[in-house]
């Protein structure tokens, strides 16, 4: 459904003729979605006036930060958020950063080390938005998710600016609760399928210590970066261990002990996966070290604040590794191998080789909650893709799950992937099949699932019905159904 010309200029005349787009020859270039316009707002006023706009007419909207993922339904209004890419504030003494939508987390990071801090980067990567939510890599010390956000600046499915938290009664950024009733939890899952409506314009962040040097000593060229010389006072490895139970019993210390800067349970196919640049050198790498390896492992980094505080980190680290019988992996020691993987799961730019891997395609299901509980739902996971493997429908990448610690062992997320040929028909049903039953198992055997692929009516009975209070919550919020969910994530 193309726009009338009437309804065009209305919009053309909140963000002038250069910043919307109606060209079915452009649009594609997003997603392969048919968009009624893709619009460029530059700052909140305007996004409320588009918004306002589709209310009026009727028309469904979302927007994108950085448009990595999205499910977006035919003739949407996309809105797209890159003209609104400041850092507003960085609050050293409060630890707090507020950004818009198209700052990138590795633009935040490169001005945070200049300061001592760091924040919570998306495992998706650091060409990812630094403003909405995520986890990954450094969790164990970032804390994870809705945790980082603090105060928000919202505008509504109807178009209304709400100001979350301490901004909304003080004009300060700290705090993301109150006064009175907190409207946090509805604003906290910008990640599909639990997309809140609206458009979030701005957002204050935590910020966390960053024991590391201003700058890292980056060299070498894409995708095989590596430091100059391991910074001061960091140092990273992988540990395998003899069984599951060792592992975790080896992560509960680590986290008791809050050791670790980064505690990241990679299985050898995605350590090999980080460290080579080509899926032929990815394969061997994968088939030397798992034999290497002596059962499921962990990636660590150690960071002191001084090389006494180093010194002691490491020596308790050696103890509880070798308590729980592990044994660290070579390749890792060779400082190269080291600088790479400190490069890549400092600064988050791994992900797309970890995810993908030889295959093409992959499904993934990821689940939160106390460790040991997700750990034990991955191995039936892991068993259960076994006769796919046989049958030569996925890749063979050892059943390996992944997973790791959130605030120093706090909680725990455990993850495990599926890599298909997209191009088999045969490959796509069974993959489908096997993660329907995982992610029905995870709900039934109550392991505490991510939501992120249940359909919420199966998964809502065994939260408390959430499903039907956040439809309801919806309804309030967006009487004219203009902002729809995002759907699933691939
Ligand atoms: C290979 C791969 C690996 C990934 N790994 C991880 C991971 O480890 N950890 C993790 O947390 N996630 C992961 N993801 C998911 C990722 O966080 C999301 O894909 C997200 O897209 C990251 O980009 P972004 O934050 O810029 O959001 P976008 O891609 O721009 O948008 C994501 C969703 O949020 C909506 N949205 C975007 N901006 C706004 C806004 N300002 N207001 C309202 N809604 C908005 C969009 O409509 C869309 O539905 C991964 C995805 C991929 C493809």
């Amino acid at each position: 459904m193309a726009l009338s010309k009437e309804v065009y200029k209305e919009f053309e005349d909140v963000v002038g003729e250069e910043n919307i787009c109606d060209d079915p020859a452009i649009m594609p270039a997003y997603f392969a979605t048919e968009f009624a316009a893709v619009i460029l707002p530059k700052d909140t006023a305007k996004v409320q006036a588009i918004v306002k706009l589709c209310n009026k007419h009727k028309l469904k909207f979302r927007a994108i930060s950085t448009g990595w993922t999205g499910v977006f339904p035919k003739n949407t209004i996309l809105l797209d958020l890159r003209r609104m890419n400041r850092i507003i504030e960085i609050n050293e003494k409060n630890m707090y950063a507020v950004v818009e939508p198209y700052v990138i987390s590795a633009e935040l990071q490169a001005e945070l080390f200049k300061r001592g801090l760091n924040f919570c980067i998306k495992g998706a990567g650091s060409n990812c938005s630094a403003m909405l939510r995520g986890h990954g890599h450094l969790d164990q010390t970032t804390s994870a998710d809705d945790r980082n956000h603090l105060a928000i600046e919202w505008v509504t499915p109807e178009g209304e600016i709400v100001r979350l938290g301490s901004l909304g009664s003080s004009d300060e950024w700290f705090c993301g609760d109150g006064p009175g009733p907190s409207l946090r939890a509805i604003i906290s899952s910008a990640v599909p399928p639990g997309v809140t409506p609206g458009v979030f314009t701005k957002a204050a962040i935590k910020l966390y210590h960053w024991p590391g040097p201003s700058k890292l000593p980056v060299v070498g060229k894409s995708p095989r970066y590596t430091l100059r010389e391991i910074p001061a006072n960091m140092m990273a490895r992988y540990y395998s261990f003899p069984s599951v139970e060792k592992m975790w019993q080896a992560e509960l210390k680590i986290g008791e002990s809050e050791i670790a800067y980064e505690l990241m349970g990679f299985n050898a196919s995605m350590v090999a996966s980080n460290i080579t640049t080509c899926n032929e050198e990815e394969e061997e790498v994968f088939r030397r070290i798992s034999q290497e390896v002596q059962g499921p492992g962990f990636f660590v980094i150690i960071a002191g604040n001084s090389p006494e505080d180093f010194a002691y980190k490491k020596k308790v680290l050696e103890k509880i590794v070798s308590d729980a019988d592990g044994k660290s992996l070579k390749s890792v020691e060779d400082p190269e191998i080291e600088g790479i993987l400190l490069c890549q799961c400092v600064r988050i730019s791994a992900s797309i080789r970890e995810t993908f891997r030889a295959g093409g395609a992959f499904n993934s299901i990821p689940i939160m909650g106390q460790r040991d509980l997700t750990i034990k739902w991955a191995i039936g996971a892991g068993e259960a893709k076994k006769p796919l493997i046989k049958k030569g429908l996925i890749v063979d990448d050892g059943g390996a799950f992944f997973g790791w610690g959130v605030e120093q062992g706090h909680l725990g997320k455990t993850e495990i992937f599926c890599r298909f040929d997209p191009l088999n028909p045969e490959a796509k049903k069974a993959v489908e099949e096997w993660r329907k039953e995982q992610c029905a198992r995870a709900v039934n055997e109550r392991y505490f699932a991510d939501l992120l692929m249940a359909k919420i009516d199966e998964s809502g009975p065994s939260l408390s019905n959430y499903h039907l209070w956040w439809r309801k919550i919806v309804k309030e919020l967006d009487p004219n159904s203009v902002s729809p969910e995002g759907g699933p994530l691939v």
